[in-house]
């Protein structure tokens, strides 16, 4: 066997991509990671400091035990690296009591057995002076949730994938893969590698990449605002918790103060959905900036201050927000995640699991049924 000859190439090392080339150096694979930008890039979905994680799913309570799991192998990732990647922190979802958050929160919440904490809004307003809302809102507060670094979670799988054996090239775009002699062959701009198994974890760019898969997956302009308080102390998180928050306007998120950047703030969808990552405008605007400080004007009124810093990003959409996880329907040496809408990197290292099954046996003991690709082919 030559020396471009792999058990498995993972095309793509963002979030997904490194969590599977590492899951498979571990089960000792012979793997190759091909990036087409530098490691911890921000051209993609995997960058902006921090990521959310809970468990009380209101996407869907199947996710749950997906979450679950995830928090297991982050910790496994950090025993592994000697480091915080993960902090707990509670996270307070606000809504109508009849809304999608605050009722997918409740269900999911009371379906897997997950503590919660019910408020009201004058609750809200005691427990958390710094939000303002009216009392057709209510609140349930999470305590076990948290964040992420997301730019260090990659890296240190990278990192652990290499220790382990694998060998991660970046700045190196692919061109084509094809299936090939029950193989398959990936050539990039600099070189050819065969590997009996591929993994696509392209991101944004999987409806190029996967076309012949044929799921409409669309991609989303995310921007992202860091903004000065008033006292940022208020803002910490002894005091101030995680949120998401679900208002006619729109929904947004935020993140206690974490460092000299400020309040995290962003609006969750409401852009238009487009093709290609090339059609994503890369300049934050004014009117970017206007939409999130409105909401904060409205509902946390301590961080309308000025903006720090910013930062463009990309959501991948399945039309039904949920993952698209199997394995190609021609070829069964390959497999793919994508299609992660806006909500994917917390479950990235049990992601990493299920696609280093699916490559190895074709199966997997997770429940990722609810992923599969058939639900978008005719019936
Ligand atoms: C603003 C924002 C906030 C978010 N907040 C949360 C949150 O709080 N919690 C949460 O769980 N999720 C959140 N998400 C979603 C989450 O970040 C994504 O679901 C996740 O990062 C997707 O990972 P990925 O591996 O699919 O994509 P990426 O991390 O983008 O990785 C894909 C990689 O493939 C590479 N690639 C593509 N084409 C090629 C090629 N031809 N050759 C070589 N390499 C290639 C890309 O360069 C990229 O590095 C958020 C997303 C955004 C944008």
């Amino acid at each position: 066997m030559g020396d471009n000859s792999y058990d498995v190439i993972v095309l793509g090392v963002g979030g997904m991509g490194s969590a599977a080339a590492f899951e498979l150096a571990r089960r000792g694979r012979r793997v190759l990671g091909l990036e087409q930008f530098a490691l911890g890039h921000d051209q993609g979905s995997s960058h902006g400091h921090t990521r959310i994680i809970r468990k009380a799913y209101y996407e869907h309570l199947n996710y749950v035990p997906l979450v679950l799991r995830a928090y297991e192998r982050w910790r496994d990732l950090e025993r592994r690296q000697g480091r915080t990647l993960l902090t707990e922190c509670a996270c307070l979802s606000i809504g109508r009591p009849d809304g999608e958050l605050i009722a997918g929160v409740r269900q999911s919440a009371e379906r897997h057995g997950l503590p919660v904490e019910h408020l009201d809004a004058g609750a809200i307003r005691r427990r958390f002076p710094a939000f303002q809302f009216s009392d057709e809102y209510i609140g349930v507060l999470e305590p076990s949730a948290g964040f992420l670094y997301v730019e260090d979670c990659v890296r240190a799988y990278v990192a652990e994938a290499r220790r382990l054996g694998a060998t991660i090239r970046d700045r190196e775009p692919v061109v084509s893969w094809k299936a090939e002699g029950g193989g398959v062959v990936v050539e990039t701009l600099a070189g050819r590698y065969t590997a009996d198994r591929l993994i696509v974890t392209v991101g944004p760019w999987a409806r190029q990449i996967l076309a012949d898969v044929g799921a409409s997956l669309t991609v989303m302009r995310q921007v992202v605002f860091w903004f000065e308080t008033r006292d940022d102390v208020a803002f910490q998180r002894d005091r101030f918790p995680i949120y998401i928050a679900d208002t006619p306007e729109g929904a947004f998120y935020g993140l206690p103060v974490l460092n000299a950047d400020g309040l995290k703030t962003a609006r969750h969808y409401g852009a238009p959905e487009l093709r290609d990552p090339s059609e994503i405008e890369r300049t934050v605007s004014a009117n970017d900036e206007e939409t999130v400080r409105r909401f904060l004007r409205a509902h946390v009124p301590g961080a309308d201050g000025p903006a720090r810093k910013a930062s463009v990003c990309i959501y991948t959409l399945t039309p039904d927000r949920h993952f698209l996880i199997d394995v190609h329907p021609d070829h069964p040496h390959v497999t793919f995640a994508a299609g992660f809408s806006g909500h994917g990197f917390k479950f990235a290292s049990v992601v990493g699991e299920i696609l280093a099954d699916l490559a190895e046996s074709g199966r997997t003991d997770q429940p990722i049924e609810m992923f599969r690709l058939a639900r978008f082919q005719a019936k």
